[in-house]
């Protein structure tokens, strides 16, 4: 099962992005995660993303696509995927559509998170950052067992630089305006399922949990196979 998760910043997605791929057993993708590593890493993605992030700017769809399409195409998923911050613009929706399709894949569901710009702006306020870690919580709605200390390692927690108010409200700016047709879109393949970012977080796991529920699984299939042409009737 290959999901999408697309809402803007704020929205809640990333909780329940990862909360579903635990629970599922699929691939946690959040590009986020991926692009932050790779600049904590000085690789030569990182350090080209880095100028971009810490303006509150989109990092560059190639550079992007290249990092998921080499997490997609590993071995280690074979359930499936959870794609968390990705694609933000329809030439990266078409993009991903293409990238999978050569690996004999295909989104079954996209889940857009629809919220106010008050709500996120008060999530991502809130939000602070482990530094060891990259594990994340918020002062109000998952705060850590000890003020300004990770649950999960003991290391520092920190304000990121993109969750300062100033940054934020650029962020949505910037969301906003890429993200206008990404949305008919998926509509149009009959893939998009919404869900208000409103909702506490445990009825928006129900709601995901009950959609799941009724997208029919598929096999993956071998690498090989995918030179054979086209093959949807292989999906069940
Ligand atoms: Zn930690």
């Amino acid at each position: 099962m290959n999901i999408v998760f697309l809402g803007p910043p704020g929205a809640g997605k990333g909780t329940q992005a990862e909360t579903i791929s635990n629970t599922k057993g699929l691939l946690h993708i959040s590009t986020g995660d991926l692009l932050r590593q790779a600049v904590k890493d000085g690789t030569s993605t990182g350090v080209s993303a880095k100028e971009y992030m810490e303006k509150g700017l989109l990092v560059p769809d190639d550079v992007v696509l290249n990092i998921i399409a080499e997490r997609i195409s590993s071995d280690d998923h074979k359930h499936g995927f959870v794609l968390d911050g990705f694609p933000r613009t329809l030439v990266q929706a078409k993009a991903l559509d293409e990238t999978l399709r050569n690996i004999g894949e295909r989104l079954d569901v996209v889940f857009y998170f629809a919220v106010s710009e008050d709500t996120a702006i008060q999530r991502l306020s809130g939000r602070r950052t482990c530094k060891t870690c990259g594990a994340n919580y918020h002062v109000q709605y998952i705060p850590p067992l000890k003020e300004g200390i990770c649950d999960k390692c003991g290391g520092q927690l920190y304000q990121r630089t993109d969750d300062k108010p100033e940054t934020i409200a650029k962020r949505l700016r910037v969301y906003k305006e890429q993200t206008e047709g990404l949305i008919d879109y998926y509509k149009r393949n009959k893939v998009l399922k919404e869900v208000k970012g409103d909702w506490d977080v445990d009825k928006t796991y129900r709601m995901i949990t009950k959609v799941l529920e009724t997208i029919p699984k598929h096999h993956r299939r071998h690498k090989e196979e995918s030179f054979l042409g086209d093959n949807s009737e292989i999906y069940s």
